[in-house]
């Protein structure tokens, strides 16, 4: 049934514009789920009210979603000196055996979980394109069109990353047996972005390019693949794992004399369009010039202490007027609100001093980040999700007041409760993508079919061969 005038509207008691909170905000949304006007100091008038205060919806800006079927079976020692390489073989093994079906189950379940916990769109660095002998599907696209799928049945929004894939290592290494399943020429890349794009402007998806690392692209690649993108569209966004390890950096350096980010800066048009991811490895000069050409940064905070990979220097970020927004990559973690406070431990924790996400604006920690992140998430997801102002989509999020963490505080408090002290239960009551609401009472409609279908397939691909 077509939604009628009267539900695109919700009164907020409190609501998280991108200035900050505003008191008795009426939110009101076009048929396309866009905002055509955010009124503060309004009656309520009998208009739907929020069961707390409203907030932007969270953009992910990087997610593997396969890699959910395996978050926490990788926490035990195996070698002497655990790494992510260790991690690594793991997550090949996984990619190895996956079919598609299966690619869609866990996928829907992890939107899902990410709905429920106040993510609203999705990027998807989606690197698996190939059967498990490493031949092309017969629709070259199957693997992509499942995460379509996905995105379509949980309703969170999608930008689908397609991953470029071509060596194991600096200087064209040929490409390992462990990952046929990815590997692509550029041409062939480019036929997938064409084949792809009238499927995701039908479900109103973006489509960009995920270059994997300066370690999986050689520079011809890179090249050839950017000029590629271009001709199908200028503005796509573009996406690409950079200085996560220091293995990496390493690596790069003895290959080209320059450090990775420094090498990216120097051979690619890199400007507002791309989203650095991880970035966790950079020296001053780095910081300094990386900020300075408007990518954003990837921070994956819990998948990165997860993976023991470091901590990005956020103080320098900021300090060169970097942009930045949060993803849940590996989904060790499923939780907008967790990344920002894993963020902040991060930087207390190196630092030896509290509240460092605090900013002149915004003297809370959470609303600071939350809000920043957003911009910097929308941005990297080429999408019209940066909060809650006109021509923005209706992506938000409403706090339980009734909480037991929550009530009776003022709203900033209860997103500060909501970020640092909610004990790892949701504090959310309702989330809305697009002007639809996807989750109430904290459960998405689709919730207990989902997590059985995840579970079946999980359980399938840890059976032995
Ligand atoms: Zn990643």
């Amino acid at each position: 049934m077509p939604e009628t005038t009267s539900t695109r509207r919700l009164f907020a008691a409190d609501a998280l514009l991108p200035t900050g909170w505003a008191r008795d905000v009426l939110l009101e949304w076009d048929d396309t789920g866009k905002l055509s006007a955010v009124t503060p100091g309004v009656e309520p008038n009998g208009t739907r009210r929020a069961a707390g205060p409203v907030l932007p919806g969270m953009p992910n800006l990087h997610s593997h979603a396969f890699q959910r079927a395996f978050a926490g079976l990788t926490e035990f020692r195996g070698e002497a000196q655990d790494s992510f390489w260790s991690w690594r073989t793991l997550m090949y093994r996984f990619a190895a055996k996956i079919s598609p079906e299966q690619v869609e189950a866990i996928a829907t379940w992890l939107y899902i979980e990410m709905l429920e916990a106040g993510y609203t769109s999705v990027c998807e660095f989606h690197y698996l394109h190939h059967d498990a002998d490493g031949r092309p599907y017969a629709d070259d696209a199957e693997l992509s069109l499942a995460l379509l799928r996905a995105a379509r049945n949980a309703g969170i929004g999608l930008t689908l990353l397609p991953v470029l894939y071509q060596t194991s290592g600096f200087g064209g290494l040929a490409p390992s047996e462990g990952q046929r399943r990815f590997i692509r020429s550029t041409d062939s890349m480019l036929r997938l972005l064409d084949r792809l794009r009238p499927a995701c402007e039908a479900q109103g998806a973006r489509l960009g390019l995920a270059p994997h690392s300066l370690r999986a692209v050689p520079p011809e690649g890179l090249r050839d693949a950017l000029a590629g993108l271009d001709a199908i569209d200028p503005s796509a966004p573009v996406h690409i794992h950079i200085a996560e390890q220091t293995g990496e950096v390493d690596a790069c350096l003895a290959w080209s004399g320059q450090r990775p980010v420094a090498w990216l800066l120097d051979h690619a048009p890199v400007n507002a369009r791309w989203c650095l991811v991880h970035a966790t490895h950079m020296d001053a000069d780095e910081y300094r010039s990386a900020a300075a050409s408007g990518a954003v940064a990837g921070l994956c905070l819990t998948t990165e202490a997860n993976l023991g990979d470091g901590i990005f220097d956020f103080n320098a970020w900021r300090a060169a007027g970097g942009r930045w927004g949060v993803g849940s990559d590996s989904h060790a973690c499923v939780n907008a609100a967790e990344e920002l406070m894993m963020l902040e431990y991060g930087q207390r924790l190196a630092m030896r001093q509290r509240n460092v996400g605090a900013d002149a604006a915004h003297r809370e920690v959470a609303t600071a980040l939350t809000l920043s992140a957003v911009q910097g998430g929308a941005q990297a997801a080429g999408r019209a999700v940066g909060g809650l102002a006109v021509g923005q989509q209706a992506d938000f999020v409403v706090l339980d007041a009734a909480h037991v963490a929550l009530q009776g505080l003022s709203a900033p408090d209860m997103l500060s409760s909501h970020v640092f002290a909610s004990h790892r239960t949701s504090a959310l009551d309702a989330v809305y993508v697009a002007g639809q609401v996807r989750v109430t009472g904290a459960r998405h409609a689709l919730h207990r079919e989902a997590a059985s279908t995840f579970v079946a397939a999980r359980t399938q691909l840890l059976a032995k061969d």
